[in-house]
């Protein structure tokens, strides 16, 4: 199911009213899924109220902003931790629970998350985060992926937050 995701980055305008995003200002970015494919949209946060009041259901979303240019690193590392807890315990979606571990690693390379411990075993299996800028304590499912699932939500996320990819 993850071969044919296909998120796109950010974008710099609204995708309903097509605003422009003025830098550093919040609007919303959703995904969402249509027979196995995704894709992202962003939306200002006025457009996103109609959209919640119309009861528009999307895969999940988070809050973002628009880079000032020099922040960049920043931004990319609280948007991620956004969607982490977005995607808070997802025990029943598999592509969620890939989203999220997948993240989640991928912010303990990054150092916004430590690993503190590990609970469970098999399926049941989770990790024991702690965010760097609060502490907070973060459990991740282990949904245990082939190397290939994780390769591929692992471009999948480079692709929904323009990274560039890393070793
Ligand atoms: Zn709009």
């Amino acid at each position: 199911m993850f071969e044919s995701w296909d998120i796109g980055r950010s974008g710099d305008c609204c995708a309903r009213c097509a605003a422009e995003f003025p830098q550093g200002r919040a609007f919303f970015s959703a995904l969402s899924e249509h027979q196995g494919e995704m894709s992202r949209t962003d939306f200002c946060p006025d457009c996103w109220e109609d959209l919640c009041a119309e009861g528009r259901g999307f895969f999940c979303f988070w809050r973002t902003r628009r880079a000032v240019a020099h922040d960049r690193p920043q931004v990319d590392a609280q948007e991620m931790l956004e969607l982490l807890d977005r995607l808070d315990r997802p025990t029943d979606d598999l592509q969620k629970a890939i989203l999220r571990f997948v993240l989640a690693l991928y912010l303990v390379r990054r150092k916004e998350l430590k690993l503190v411990g590990a609970g469970g075993t098999g399926q049941q299996e989770t990790l024991l985060l702690e965010k760097r800028s609060s502490g907070e304590r973060v459990e991740v499912h282990n949904p245990h992926l082939t190397e290939g699932q994780m390769q591929a939500a692992a471009a999948q996320l480079n692709l929904a937050f323009g990274l560039k990819a890393e070793a």
